[in-house]
């Protein structure tokens, strides 16, 4: 990146490289619209982290790292441009042209920006979870459900989404241990009610998980009641952490309206109410977060800010693009 990309104006900048950002940077770049993707970390977002993907149409099995750059090289074969490393700081997005500043103090002006940050399981925080991710620890029952056929594994939560994934793990496991801090549950009645009748579940409840063990695979995990004090391990073929996600929003409150969970609404062509702010992945409220339904909506997210675009060309002239691009950003009034 040279000094004078500072004053480029890029039709679309996408941030978050995960499936929603770079399948919305393959559709950008293909409809011909100059198109960067900044990503803070790893392309691939959540996925980076996945060993097995088996759920994806047409490609029976793969790794999520494997996935994630074929997905971005595709983005690129196109013309996108991706920057890796680059995590977006400062947002300013009232105006035609957008701003973005990064972490390593670049600033990006763009006519449309694509919010694809995903949002991150919230994780218990305990020795062994950050090794065994992926070797066994799971955040998501759909992804990796069935490769603990016939295998003990535990949920831990007791909120909606612990139950129902509870309840689809029956499906596969042996045995499906629902592990909660409390002895209430916040998940509503029918589902606790389903869990509790289902022959496969089993309930160990006021307890907490200590430490989860394993060297290359989850073996066992250390739990410890809350009311006693007493510990035990618990042999497991797999865990699952289901205490609630935190959507990566942060830095676009105010631009746009999020849902009671911190999810940012959309309409169905995946557009806000600020004009060329689009959302795509799991930050926004949707009934499915998957790498398809990411993939998907990342599609409609880039021809939606393509017609945009279009209608923005008729407005804006070359003049006034620049007299935006050289006013103080918004950001600036708070340093
Ligand atoms: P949630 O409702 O916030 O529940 C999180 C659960 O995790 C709670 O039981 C909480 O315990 C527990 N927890 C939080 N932090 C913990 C920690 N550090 N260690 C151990 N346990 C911890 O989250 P969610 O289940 O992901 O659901 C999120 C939203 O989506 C909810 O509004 C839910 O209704 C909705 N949802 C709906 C459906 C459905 O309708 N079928 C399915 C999924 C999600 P405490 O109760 O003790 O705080």
């Amino acid at each position: 990146m040279t000094e004078n990309d500072d004053k480029r104006i890029w039709d679309v900048v996408i941030i978050g490289g995960g499936p929603a950002g770079l399948a919305a940077a393959l559709y950008s770049a293909r409809a011909m619209r100059s198109t960067l993707v900044l990503e803070k970390e790893m392309p691939g977002g959540q996925i980076a982290t996945t060993s097995e993907v088996e759920d994806y149409p047409g490609i029976p099995m793969t790794t999520g790292p494997e996935l994630s750059m074929l997905m971005m090289e595709h983005a690129q074969r196109f013309g996108a441009q991706v920057e890796i490393g680059e995590e977006v700081t400062d947002v300013d997005l009232q105006e035609k042209i957008k701003r973005l500043r990064t972490y390593s103090g670049k600033t990006f002006l763009t006519k449309t920006i694509i919010i694809a940050t995903g949002a991150a399981p919230r994780t218990l925080g305990v020795p062994g979870e950050d090794k065994l991710r992926g070797r066994g620890v799971s955040y998501c029952a759909v992804c990796d459900g069935p490769f603990f056929r016939h295998r003990p594994v535990a949920v831990i939560g007791g909120g909606d989404a612990a139950f129902d994934e509870a309840l689809y793990l029956t499906k596969y496991a042996s045995e499906v241990i629902l592990i909660h801090r409390r002895d209430e549950f916040r998940a509503q009645r029918v589902l606790v009610d389903r869990a509790r009748a289902n022959p496969k579940m089993r309930f160990i409840l006021d307890t907490v998980v200590e430490k989860i063990n394993g060297d290359d695979s989850l073996e066992s995990a250390t739990l410890r009641n809350l009311k006693t004090g007493e510990t035990q391990d618990l042999p497991l073929g797999g865990l699952f952490v289901y205490i609630g996600n935190i959507p990566n929003t942060s830095l676009f409150r105010t631009y746009v309206t999020e849902d009671e969970n911190g999810y940012i609404q959309v309409d169905e062509a995946m557009a806000t109410e600020c004009p060329g702010v689009f959302v795509a992945g799991d930050v926004r409220k949707s009934p499915l977060k998957q790498i398809v339904t990411a993939a998907a909506d990342g599609s409609i997210a880039a021809l939606t800010a393509d017609k945009y675009l279009d209608n923005l060309a008729e407005e804006l002239t070359p003049e006034e693009a620049l007299a935006y691009a050289d006013s103080p950003a918004s950001w600036e009034d708070s340093y």
